[in-house]
């Protein structure tokens, strides 16, 4: 492999004078601070919000150090994912010129993010079992792309892809392989945000808005080399993560113990909702599932989703994405949540008898 990050990122990025924030030019203690035109009688809440936040959100980034085995440096913090995403294309996709690869069905911000950035989108759609096409792959790529999405566990499949795969991707592409990890914390395989060190090209992605609870907070974490964190740095506006997130993400940080029970509960519970399912006389297949959410093929899928709203309960339509017609997408709940499921369900073949 030969991989040279100087040659994919883009030339007004590299060429960028970042702004240097009040809090950029003097960050040490001070007696009083005038050089932020913040009001500094305070505020209507706490005196603290007055202030801006840190721009690098050093405590948070060396709490997840200690959590995750891996240097604050090699940590990029986004205002969700969705941030992260935005701040990849944008650093190394040339508008109108380059292009990235996504393999479908997959999370849906890829394609939305490559459409507003004016990037070309080649697709590599799943083979039926969800896994990677690497021949078809390897023939979508040229000298312009720029950027590989892989999500593992995948969205909507929930499935993981196989590790070889993803090793071969990344053993053979010189450009970014985005592997995103939103449902890690679900699945049976390990991350690779320790496999940082032997790919250059890597760029793990993971999330504080499913394991950890906080999807009203929009965090987003991704994790790679020093250089190409350096480079999201330049790009993100300075103050992404607000002092408010950063406050609840410190403390939340301290309750690791009380997420991985969450997690061992909601994954016994969807363990035990997949065979309730199968056994359901007009579902074909319930998907393996390495994600807090199943995947369902079952007859006359949209009545279904249709006859659950007027239960008041909402779950994803699938059956207009290629490779799950007749799919319903199921996020697992409470225990209270799953039995209403299951009882509805009871009742719609009760009515369809
Ligand atoms: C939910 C999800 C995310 C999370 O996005 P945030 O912006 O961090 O809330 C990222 N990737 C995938 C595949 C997801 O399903």
């Amino acid at each position: 492999m030969n991989f040279d990050l100087n040659l994919l990122v883009r030339k007004n990025i590299a060429q960028l004078e970042p702004y240097s924030s009040a809090r950029d030019e003097f960050s040490g203690a001070a007696k009083v601070f005038l050089d932020a035109n913040e009001n500094s009688l305070g505020s209507p809440l706490t005196k603290w919000y007055n202030r801006y936040p840190d721009p690098h959100q050093l405590a948070i980034k060396q709490k997840l150090s200690a959590i995750k085995g891996i240097a604050a440096e090699h940590i990029f913090l986004g205002n969700g994912s969705d941030e992260c995403i935005d701040l990849l294309f944008r650093s190394f996709c040339e508008p109108g010129r380059d292009n990235v690869v996504i393999c479908p069905p997959t999370y849906g911000m890829y394609e939305v993010s490559a459409n507003i950035n004016d990037v070309e989108l080649r697709r590599v759609p799943l083979l039926d079992d969800f896994q990677l096409d690497l021949v078809h792959l390897e023939n979508q790529i040229d000298a312009h792309t720029k950027i590989i999405w892989l999500c593992s566990p995948n969205n909507p499949t929930g499935n993981s892809l196989n590790r070889v795969d993803m090793e071969t991707v990344l053993n053979n592409f010189n450009g970014i392989v985005v592997i995103d990890e939103a449902y890690i914390n679900f699945a049976r395989q390990k991350s690779f945000v320790q496999e940082l060190a032997d790919y250059p090209n890597l760029v793990v992605m993971q999330t504080f808005s499913k394991a950890w609870g906080l999807a009203g907070l929009r965090l987003g974490m991704a994790f790679a080399s020093t250089t190409i964190i350096q480079i999201l740095n330049r790009v993100k506006p300075p103050y992404n993560i607000n002092q408010a997130t950063q406050e609840l993400a410190l403390k939340a940080l301290d309750e690791l113990g009380m997420v991985n029970d969450m997690i061992k509960i909601l994954v016994d519970m969807r363990d035990a909702l997949i065979p309730v399912f199968e056994s359901m006389p007009s579902v074909e297949k319930v998907y393996p599932s390495d994600a807090n959410f199943i995947l369902v093929k079952i007859k006359d899928a949209r009545k279904v989703y249709e006859f659950l709203l007027t239960k008041g309960i909402v779950i994803r339509d699938r059956t207009k994405v290629k490779l799950c017609e007749d799919c319903l997408r199921i996020t697992i709940g409470t225990e209270q949540d799953n039995t209403q499921l299951i009882d509805a369900m009871q009742e719609w073949y009760q009515m369809n008898a």
